[in-house]
């Protein structure tokens, strides 16, 4: 799973938004004239987002863009040895101007460092102090060296005036790119501010970055645009799962298909082996062979297919769902506490410890983070709102009833409610989504305009017949607790 927290892992373009800006354009008289529609519209949301793209390099140009990505990790670890080093020796005081200084120094001694242009070389360095001020205010851990195996290769471009965008065909665009030249890149989306239609708004710098599949381009747009209204689609409970990956308090499901192809699984396993195979010939401490590093790579390939997949249904799926429900509960679970291993201690050794690795590997296939991720920025663009709720016993309550009785998860799939006055019996994932929209109503804010037309049992003479209007709970009635109703 990405920590989308971490500025170097962020994995696709959705993930690099940051939170809207409100900007107040214009002020005063006018505003009281037309009432609150009026109001809306004066107010512009200034909307920054990421925008990724694949380049077309010839191979010269991958190697002069690997030069350029090295160097900027020489660089910052270069930087960090040095300012680590400044806090143990009490005559040298690290400060950013005297890095400006030996970062300029070091671009023209080295000539290796100075394949990387000057401006991203500056960025290196904002970005290392930007990790530093993450980690002080508890948003990241302290910043480390970056392994040359492990860190994802990225080139700063911060000035958009030196990438010159143009759109050739209308599936390619072109970019130029300082010590490379003009590349062409995949045309998936209207750049704001670069065609005649595409929208209000402009380019304020890119990122390259280094993805198993080649060299990416990112692009920071800042979109203009009016204040959404609020969203007036219905309201939905969502749970998460495995078997169905979304389930809906209105009894439909959104699934996929695995995300590897049974040929693809096979060809995996087979890596893996040879993998393995190619560890146990490595002499203790010696470094990965070319061969292993090779299949190492193979690996990585079919994964990062899978892994394209997955973003590709969620952002669909996502999108779809935002467009319909103008409020969406969902779970407030904590995932790396339900991934961790069963493994156990040595002395206290855990059980089943091979099927918990793959619950394990299921769960974190399914990226549910990600999807609340991209619901919470989707919906907040449309007017909507998402909801998070206690997870506790919501797979475990009968939705109709209200009780938690024994034995009514009766499988997987199904849930049975053992309460003698319900029986309600159906899907267990659709009975824990209509667990979670009841408790959506209860905790969605009175003035979402939505979750007001969305909770009709709060108002008086609107009795709209949904399952829940029949919730024990939502009437007022107190039902007796199941054990007292046992005996
Ligand atoms: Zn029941």
């Amino acid at each position: 799973m990405p920590d989308i927290r971490s500025p170097g892992s962020m994995p696709c373009s959705a993930m690099l938004c940051h939170p809207a800006e409100t900007v107040q354009l214009r002020s005063g008289g006018a505003m009281l004239a037309e009432g609150v529609r009026a109001r809306d519209k004066e107010v512009a949301v200034k909307r920054r987002r990421g925008h990724k793209a694949v380049l077309e390099l010839t191979s010269e140009q991958v190697t002069v863009l690997d030069q350029q990505g090295h160097a900027a990790r020489a660089m910052w670890n270069l930087l960090h040895d040095w300012w680590t080093m400044a806090g143990t020796c009490p005559q040298r005081r690290a400060s950013p101007t005297l890095a400006d200084q030996h970062i300029r120094r070091a671009r023209r001694e080295l000539p290796w460092l100075a394949d990387l242009p000057a401006q991203a070389a500056q960025q290196v360095l904002q970005a290392y102090f930007q990790a530093w001020k993450n980690c002080w205010e508890g948003r990241a851990a302290a910043p480390a060296f970056k392994s040359r195996i492990r860190s994802r290769m990225s080139v700063d471009v911060p000035q958009a005036r030196d990438l010159h965008i143009k759109r050739l065909t209308r599936r390619w665009g072109q970019v130029r790119i300082p010590k490379v030249g003009l590349v062409r890149f995949r045309w998936t989306k209207d750049l704001p501010g670069t065609t005649r239609s595409a929208p209000p708004g402009r380019v304020t710098g890119a990122r390259l970055v280094r993805e198993t599949h080649g060299w990416h381009i990112v692009f920071r747009t800042e979109v203009l645009t009016e204040a959404p209204l609020p969203h007036l689609g219905p309201g939905v409970g969502i749970d998460l799962g495995i078997a169905k990956p979304l389930a809906l308090s209105d009894g439909t499901f959104r699934e996929h298909a695995s995300w590897a192809t049974p040929g693809e699984r096979a060809r995996m396993t087979r890596l893996e082996r040879k993998a393995a195979r190619q560890r146990q010939a490595r002499k203790p401490g010696a470094p990965a062979s070319r061969r292993l590093t090779r299949t190492y790579d193979q690996i990585a390939r079919y994964r990062a297919t899978a892994k394209r997949r997955t973003t590709d249904w969620q952002h669909r799926t996502t999108t779809e769902l935002a467009d319909t429900f103008g409020v969406i509960g969902m779970e407030d679970l904590a995932i790396s506490n339900m991934i961790k291993s069963a493994r156990g201690a040595v002395d206290a050794p855990g059980h089943r410890v091979r099927q918990k690795a793959g619950l394990n590997r299921a769960i974190t296939a399914e990226a549910w983070a990600r999807t609340s991720a991209f619901l919470t920025y989707k919906l907040e663009q449309r007017g909507g709102h998402l909801i998070k709720v206690p997870a506790m016993n919501t797979s475990r309550r009968c939705h109709v009833c209200g009780l938690t009785t024994p034995g009514g998860r009766e499988s997987q799939a199904r849930f049975a409610c053992k309460n003698p006055l319900c029986g309600w019996s159906g899907n267990a994932d659709t009975n824990a989504a209509c667990n979670i929209q009841f408790l959506t109503q209860q905790r969605a804010p009175q003035d979402i305009e939505g979750a007001r037309t969305w909770s009709p049992s709060h108002q008086a003479g609107n009795e709209a017949s949904t399952t829940l209007d029949s919730h024990p709970q939502a009437q007022g009635i107190s039902w007796p607790r199941p054990e007292r109703m046992s005996k």
